[in-house]
């Protein structure tokens, strides 16, 4: 990508209208991302080559870093967040409520956002510092794996399979494989019927950790940007406490991993 501020522009206006659940045309995208609609489109034609992102056939993009609008076995579950952190959807947008929310047995509205893989489900909510959980399958057994994070914070014995990075095209080559098992024997019991695949074991925190650095240019900058006068992304990630503070203001982005 020759121009890793525009890439960065787009990703996060994306990712920022997915995960609320609004799936923007070309315009809407580069006018949330304070882009020309010829720039946007040169980097999502560009993020769609490398498997970094979807659209549908009428142009809407459907999936970025990771959350997409299509139906997939992982997903990130919270509850769902009212309609002042939400934004409104934007004209022409589609309505803003959340892909899946359905009420629960509480009486708990959960929104549902759909990911590409196990990895990114666990690793969006720790970038974001969510109290949310993830919820995918096991990638040997099959079982329902529920990996609850607090703050960011994922806890368990959930384990994920890590292939390698620097693919060429992610959904592909990384997010085909980088699930989550119930444990690191159910992990190891597929790695070795899989003939020991390039890539490596991690438990989940490990992958939060990755997740916090591999989406950090997808998030909102720490301070408003003047050169892009203070956008309002509706996201407000929570910094997480106990001394952990992190800084989002943050540079090159894009890992190979989203
Ligand atoms: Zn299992
Ligand atoms: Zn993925």
């Amino acid at each position: 990508m020759s121009d890793p501020g525009l890439e960065r522009a787009v990703r996060r206006a994306g990712f920022a209208a997915l995960l609320a659940g609004r799936y923007l045309l070309p315009g809407e995208l580069a006018a949330a991302a304070g882009v020309s609609e010829d720039a946007a489109a040169s980097v999502v034609g560009a993020l769609v080559a490398a498997g970094r992102a979807t659209t549908a056939p009428d142009g809407r993009l459907d999936g970025i870093a990771g959350v997409t609008g299509r139906p997939t076995r992982h997903a990130v579950e919270r509850p769902a967040a009212p309609p002042a952190e939400l934004g409104a959807a934007p004209p022409g947008g589609r309505p803003a409520a959340p892909p899946g929310g359905r009420p629960d047995g509480s009486g708990v509205s959960l929104a549902r956002i759909s990911t590409w893989c196990g990895f990114d489900a666990v690793a969006i909510p720790a970038a974001l510092g969510w109290s949310a959980t993830a919820v995918t399958t096991c990638g040997y057994c099959g079982a329902e794996l529920r990996v609850p994070l607090e703050d960011g914070v994922p806890d368990g014995d959930a384990w994920g399979w890590l292939p390698p990075g620097g693919c060429e095209h992610v959904l592909r080559d990384f997010c085909a494989t980088a699930d989550l098992f119930c444990d690191r024997a159910h992990l190891d019991l597929w790695r070795a019927g899989a003939a020991d695949p390039a890539g490596e074991p991690r438990p989940v925190v490990e992958l939060a950790e990755l997740g916090r650095s591999a989406w950090e240019d997808c998030l909102p900058p720490a301070r408003p940007d003047p050169c892009r006068g203070g956008q309002a992304t509706g996201l407000s990630p929570r910094i997480p406490g106990n001394g952990r503070e992190r800084r989002w203001a943050g540079g090159g982005g894009g890992n190979g991993l989203a």
